[in-house]
């Protein structure tokens, strides 16, 4: 690094969710001794937008994460941030007749208002912000990054500040990682079968009768349907009695095949205004004009449903929530992750500013922190995300059925990999050969999980050790991905 005195101890790339966490973490455990600027390309009261359609989320977070942030660096949140409260999540299978609750306390959120809070907590820690700054790149000096350039949106200034350390939080599109200009082991790049398309509506309307298949104001409802919801699931998020925030996200390729083979040529909206309607309960849906939800009530944008970035740091910089690809690939929650990882981050980054060790050694504990915490299990259920992907709705409707025990869905509940155990006890009762291959196939998945968790757990300490795990870590992953390309029933 250069000789220079850098502008801050830590920049923070992008001002969303993560983003506003990750320099409130580093404030709280720095206990304010650093100087950490956030810099977005919105303006404060529009923080936290993804893109110009809005704060596109299907806005639900479990309790345990929101608690996980609290005990640790004491930022809690209430109302109006926390709009409705809610008692789980129901999967339905497509024929409706099998709903598996997963039961745990959460929150539907106003992602609109909820990045006021976080504006407020972070000031009050005495983090500094800068407001439309579109980034485009980062500084560097030989193989370390030393900050960031942006254009000022208003006067098309050029900015540049630097950093000790810049932790990039700009989402799943982040241009800064795609560019970066430092050789590390970090992927530049995602595949494009590993991002959904998706998006959301929220809605006022008026109840017609009951049908908690449909619409439950204590539970989130996910639709389970390969013609609704291509390679992907459907939502009902309850966020309050006549309120909802209804979506659904689908894999483009599945989604390609599914409109070649039915002659349409369907977009995500269609999709979405057709689940809309079929939905008996929601009847008169209405955009609310309501202030809490201005400019946020339809948008599409993408999710990765892939494990975490296989290393997250490099010399002076960092990866923290979607622009690492952390949401969870069963289900695409990005929020427990980005809490956990941005809480976890904030303390990674100031201990290695306090060791004067900001290279990718000194930043790796973050890889293997964020790891044990919570990354251990993405690259199995990325595999279970696969297999679900390639079955048709019969088999999910039977699979459901038969082959999930109480064990497996308090494992699901916990985010983890189920075992399906049961398939062993059901064996001979399986009668036709297409359900006896999917047994087989969930048996495989839940074989390869144990493998990728017990690989995770073996997680370098350091990054000399990478290149052999990550080899290791490709040929399981390489042996799933034919597994399941092979399937042809
Ligand atoms: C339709 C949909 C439904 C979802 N539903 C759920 C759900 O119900 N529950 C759940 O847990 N997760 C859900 N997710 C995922 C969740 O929304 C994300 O995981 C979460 O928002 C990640 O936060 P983040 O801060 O990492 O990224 P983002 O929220 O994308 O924030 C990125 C920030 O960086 C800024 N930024 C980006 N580029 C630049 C740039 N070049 N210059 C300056 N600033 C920049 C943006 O303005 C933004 O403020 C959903 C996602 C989608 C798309």
């Amino acid at each position: 690094m250069s000789q220079n005195v850098p502008d801050y101890d830590i920049i923070v790339a992008g001002g969303g969710l993560a983003g506003m966490i990750v320099a409130t973490s580093a404030a709280y455990y720095s206990k304010q001794s650093l100087k950490i600027l956030v810099v977005d390309r919105n303006s404060f009261s529009d923080l936290g937008k993804k893109t110009m359609n809005g704060w596109i989320c299907g806005d639900a977070v479990g309790k345990n994460s929101v608690d996980y942030m609290k005990s640790r660096i004491g930022i809690s949140w209430g109302s109006p941030e926390i709009e409705h409260p809610v008692k789980g999540v129901i999967a339905y299978s497509p024929d409706h007749k099998t709903g598996i609750s997963f039961d745990g306390d959460g929150y539907i959120l106003n992602r609109r208002l909820l990045p006021q809070k976080q504006l407020q907590d972070a000031r009050k820690l005495g983090v500094q912000m800068l407001e439309n700054i579109a980034l485009r790149s980062l500084l560097k000096d030989g193989n370390f990054i030393t900050g960031i350039e942006g254009e000022e949106l208003k006067t098309k200034q050029v900015i540049k500040k630097t950093a000790k350390l810049t932790i990039d939080c700009t989402g799943v599109t982040s241009v800064l990682r795609t560019n970066l200009p430092i050789k590390s082991y970090i992927q530049k790049k995602i595949d494009r079968d590993d991002l959904e398309s998706t998006g959301r509506y929220i809605y006022n309307f008026k109840v017609n009768g009951e049908d908690k298949t449909y619409f439950d104001p204590d539970y989130c409802i996910i639709h389970l349907d390969q013609k609704l919801a291509p390679g992907g699931y459907a939502w009902v998020f309850p966020k309050g009695a006549d309120k909802v925030n209804i979506g659904l996200g689908v894999q483009q390729l599945a989604f390609n095949s599914y409109n070649k083979s039915n002659g349409t040529n369907k977009n995500i909206k269609n999709l979405i205004d057709e689940y809309v309607n079929i939905n008996p309960v929601i009847s008169e849906p209405e955009l609310p004009n309501s202030e809490e939800d201005q400019n946020n009530t339809w948008g599409t944008w993408q999710v990765s449903v892939r494990r975490q970035n296989d290393c997250m740091v490099g010399n002076g910089y960092m990866l923290v929530g979607d622009s690492a690809w952390m949401p969870k690939p069963l289900d695409a929650g990005g929020i427990g992750p980005a809490i956990i990882a941005a809480t976890i981050a904030g303390k990674n980054a100031v201990e290695a500013i306090q060791a004067f060790d900001l290279s990718e050694n000194g930043l790796w504990k973050y890889n293997t922190d964020y790891i044990t915490e919570y990354g251990y299990k993405t690259a199995g259920l990325e595999i279970f995300r696969r297999m679900l992907q390639s079955l048709s709705n019969e088999e999910i409707d039977y699979g459901m059925k038969n082959f999930l025990s109480k064990f497996d869905i308090e494992k699901i509940s916990q985010g983890e990999h189920p075992e399906f155990s049961t398939i062993d006890k059901l064996g001979m009762l399986i009668k036709s050969a297409l359900n006896k291959n999917l047994a087989g196939d969930l048996k495989y998945t839940s074989q390869m999980n144990k493998k990728l968790v017990n690989h995770y757990h073996d997680y370098p300490k350091n990054p000399e050790g990478f290149t052999n795990w990550k080899y290791k870590l490709d040929e399981y992953l390489k042996e799933a991905y034919s597994y399941f390309k092979e399937i042809k029933r």
